[in-house]
């Protein structure tokens, strides 16, 4: 099984998933994973962005790499072995970043289309500016991926922020619906934001108990 947290930045959704991983651990085998964190592919996507290297589809292309290397040697393999993965952004995320760049969504499913679909997808659903508000409190700083690495001229990075986690919002909320995500509200506590997780999870995993 496949259970997948998305959302934009500072939307919960690491908080979340390393709740739903403790919480799973003790129950059964649990893998968790994390976007754009394959082993050697990331180091070349952050030395491509300082270079301001990278086109729409050449962003999408490396990601896209860096999860197939994730892929094929954590999620298949652990997914066969019976584990449940936890996954902290799947591809949904390349669908909107990577069509917010100017992809065509279509092209962008095609190039994911070796990944299976979560059995359950959780979209933590913030206004932008609660999630900017999360962002400067816990760090006070923005960090360029938050803000369309470099997709805007002209602008602060809060500019940037509220700008391009908005247009990944839209995708969000057209794919909500597409491809069946439990919609969370995620300016309630974390605590009741887990709760719904756990009720839904335990629907999933023990539903003939
Ligand atoms: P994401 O992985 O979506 O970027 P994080 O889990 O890293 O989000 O959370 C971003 C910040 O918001 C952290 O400082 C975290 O403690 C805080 N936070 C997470 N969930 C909530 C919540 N439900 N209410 C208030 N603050 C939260």
């Amino acid at each position: 099984m496949i259970i997948a947290l998305e959302g934009i930045d500072g939307s919960g959704k690491t908080s979340q998933a390393m709740l739903l991983r403790d919480w799973l651990s003790h129950r059964m085998d649990t893998f968790f994973t994390e976007w754009n964190s394959s082993e050697w592919v990331h180091e070349i996507i952050k030395e491509a962005k300082k270079k301001n290297a990278l086109t729409p589809s050449t962003f999408s292309l490396i990601h896209a790499t860096d999860f197939a290397d994730r892929y094929e040697k954590f999620i298949l393999p652990m997914l066969k072995a019976g584990f449940v993965v936890v996954s902290d952004r799947y591809i949904y995320t390349a669908y909107a970043r990577d069509s917010v760049r100017g992809n065509d969504l279509s092209w962008v499913k095609g190039v994911y289309s070796f990944a299976v679909k979560p059995n359950l997808t959780f979209y933590i659903r913030v206004p932008v500016e609660v999630a900017l508000s999360r962002i400067k409190e816990s760090r006070r700083f923005i960090k360029p991926s938050e803000a369309g690495d470099g997709m805007f001229q002209n602008v602060t990075p809060e500019e940037g922020f509220l700008k391009y986690q908005s247009m990944v919002i839209d995708v969000y909320e057209k794919l909500a619906k597409e491809e069946d995500f439990v919609v969370l509200d995620g300016t309630k506590s974390p605590r009741e934001v887990q709760t719904k997780i756990r009720e839904k999870v335990g629907e999933l995993l023990w539903k003939e108990d």
